[in-house]
């Protein structure tokens, strides 16, 4: 396939911020993104179907290796993970960071070396501590006191497994309520205001096959201001002289968590990155210097800064509906493949994909095809008021939270996952058929 691209019609009308690097525009209203043109990619694998640009995530992944040079970059699986992502990640040199045994298993079968992968979560089930310490996980983050013995007796007297504490720094940060990690009123971590985490890390040090290699905490996200983090750094480097003062005991690693805001719109603002690591480093050392510490390795967990903005969702219009004042444009897929703007309120900027309209733009709000009102997809949009069935929209920043959070939801069937790459597309995750829904339903 060959593409040209039209540079000449890039104006400001066309502003393809938040769209992957690689993404072009082509003749009659088409863009291209990993050089493979999205319409293309509509006619052949069919819609809805989401779009991955495999140069994107790998660029993004040495954007953060460049930015910070000494510490150790984990990808937050939870955002979106499939094999070749695990592929991906080992081939860029980072760790993984996964919260289940089912994300766990899948990393370790598809060949990511286990003990660069750490283990989260708030509830961690018998089966999920079990799957780390036979595949031998990394580290595990322990986020309950209840967990500490439980880990232990699973370890055994003569066994050995690296540790982390999930602290609450209680700094508030983050795109919306329900993202929000770091108060002491959710279920995350454990308290440095009421003394939970001190408590927990002593009962750590006493279980001799547990080996506490230093603190986590992962503050919120879709955070676009660097100065929460450097907030929660000072008081997490508090907590490491007081356990030094305490116990003795140095921790050689700092866990920063992930968190870090990106455009899902043109104009809207993202985390600086670079801003991040040089503060982040400097607020390191002068407060370790301060307390007389030594620097601990930094450990930083991005999940969605690499996956999302490497996404892009492709529906066709199945309906448009005019009711009194408003517009409505309902595609092929909704709430079962992004939940996002029904959870978070989140909002996307669509983009009538494969025919240039004339018409005047209008505010249209897109809706998915579930049986429920809230199925909103992007909410108050401008699109060319010609759009009609059969047209194909496409949404930018797709990459994160979407599908990893997809339902069965009126037994639609998930998308499949086109990866994108030097002009050539190819399947990552097929589409779910009614044939995958039978296959699980035995009974009768
Ligand atoms: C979700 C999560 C991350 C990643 O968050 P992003 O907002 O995707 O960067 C990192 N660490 C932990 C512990 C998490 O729960």
């Amino acid at each position: 396939m060959t593409i040209s691209a039209l540079p000449e019609i890039l104006t400001g009308a066309d502003d393809l911020s938040p769209w992957p690097a690689s993404t072009t525009l082509l003749p009659h209203g088409g863009l291209a993104v990993g050089g493979v043109s999205l319409t293309e990619i509509a006619e052949r694998f069919d819609t809805p179907a989401y779009v991955l640009d495999e140069g994107e995530v790998r660029g993004r992944c040495r954007t953060y290796r460049e930015a910070f040079p000494d510490a150790e970059v984990l990808y937050a699986a939870k955002a979106f993970l499939s094999r070749a992502m695990v592929r991906w990640m080992q081939e860029e040199g980072l760790g993984l960071d996964v919260c289940s045994a089912g994300e766990l298993e899948l990393a370790v079968t598809a060949g990511f070396p286990p003990e660069r992968i750490v283990l989260h979560g708030n509830a961690k089930s018998p089966r999920d501590i079990a799957t780390a310490l036979r595949l031998g996980v990394g580290r595990i983050v322990i986020d309950s006191p209840s967990e500490i013995a439980r880990i232990a007796a699973a370890v055994g007297p003569h066994g050995h497994q690296s540790v982390m504490v999930r602290v609450v720094p209680g700094v508030s940060a983050g795109g919306h309520d329900k993202i929000r990690t770091d108060t002491d009123d959710q279920k995350f971590g454990l308290s440095l205001a009421d003394g939970g985490a001190r408590h927990a890390i002593a009962k750590i040090l006493s279980q001799p096959q547990l080996e506490l290699t230093g603190l986590h905490c992962h503050i919120g996200s879709q955070i676009t201001e660097v100065k929460p983090y450097l907030t929660a750094l000072r008081r997490m480097v508090g907590l490491m002289a007081h356990i030094r003062d305490a116990h003795g005991t140095a921790l050689p690693e700092l866990d920063m968590g992930g968190g870090h805001g990106i455009a899902y719109r043109p104009g809207e603002p993202a985390l600086d990155l670079t801003l991040l690591a040089r503060q982040l480093r400097t607020e390191l050392i002068e407060s370790c210097a301060a307390a007389g510490l030594t620097v601990p390795r930094l450990v930083i967990e991005p999940g969605r800064a690499i996956a999302g903005p490497a996404g892009v969702a492709l529906y066709r219009v199945l309906t448009v509906k005019h009711t009194g004042e408003r517009v409505f444009v309902a595609v092929d897929g909704g709430m079962s493949d992004n939940p996002r703007p029904a959870l978070y309120g989140a909002r996307y900027a669509p983009r009538l994909l494969g025919r240039h309209s004339t018409a005047e733009c209008r505010t249209a709000t897109v809706v998915g095809r579930h049986c429920e009102a809230g199925d909103i997809l992007a909410a108050d949009v401008d699109l060319p008021g010609d759009i009609h069935p059969g047209d194909l929209l496409a949404v930018p920043v797709a990459g994160a939270y979407q599908l990893s959070m997809a339902s069965g939801y009126n037994m639609v069937g998930r998308p499949p996952v086109i990866a994108v790459h030097e002009g050539a597309a190819r399947v990552l995750v097929r589409r779910e058929t009614l044939d995958d829904f039978r296959s699980r339903d035995i009974g009768r």
